[in-house]
């Protein structure tokens, strides 16, 4: 009897290892994390399409003897959106540009990534020094301060003056009648009155 599905006649491929993406490593201390993920088995990491993932060959535990699911009903949302239009059984391997099977491989690379790294990184400032070098430096010229504005100074009024000829003299005016040309009681009056003019007789 004939199948008319494809996976009838795959060891269900599919159902024998998951993928993740992973974060692309930067630092030789990401790298060494990749490291360790490879130094446990049956695990592989590979770039596709400058994308890093990591994938681990175990079998799903639903996997019936006969390469069937026998969670069919209820088997993940990953599990029914995957098709076979380009499964690992109809579509090849993946399309990845580096497969690293083993630690070595790993360090190997990252060694020279990380040197190739350094080198761009060591142009760029090269590239941003000559680019300083070449823009003429402008030199802030510090405004000089602004003099300080000169006060003008007050005469000091002293009481005895502020009274006015008819308060500042002695026994015949509105003096304290000590003849010492101080005042008392008047001069303490409100500034408008001691300001009256002294009209003639
Ligand atoms: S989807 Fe593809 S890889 Fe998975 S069991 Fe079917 S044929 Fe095999
Ligand atoms: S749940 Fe079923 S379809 Fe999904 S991986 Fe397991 S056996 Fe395969």
């Amino acid at each position: 009897m004939s199948s008319s599905c494809l996976c009838d006649q795959c060891s269900a491929l599919c159902c024998r290892y998951f993928v993740l993406e992973i974060d692309t490593p930067q630092t030789r201390r990401q790298y060494d994390d990749i490291r360790w993920y490879l130094v446990h088995q049956n695990v592989f990491v590979f770039i596709e399409k400058r994308k890093w993932y990591l994938g681990v060959y175990s079998r799903c535990k639903h996997l019936q003897a006969d390469n069937r699911c026998g969670i069919y009903e209820t088997r993940p949302k990953i599990c029914r959106e995957y098709s076979t239009d380009n499964c690992d059984y109809h579509g090849g391997e993946y399309d990845w540009q580096v497969l690293f099977s083993s630690a070595e491989q790993l360090a190997a690379y990252a060694e020279e990534a990380l040197a190739e790294r350094a080198l761009k990184r060591l142009k760029e400032r090269r590239r941003q020094e000559r680019e300083k070098a070449r823009t003429p430096q402008l030199t802030l010229v510090k405004k000089p301060p602004r003099p300080a504005a000169t006060r003008r100074r007050l005469p000091k009024l002293r009481p005895g003056l502020m009274l006015g000829p008819a308060l500042a003299v002695g026994p015949n005016g509105n003096g304290n009648g000590h003849g010492n040309g101080q005042a008392h009681g008047n001069a303490r009056r409100p500034a408008s009155l001691r300001s009256l003019p002294v009209l003639p007789r």
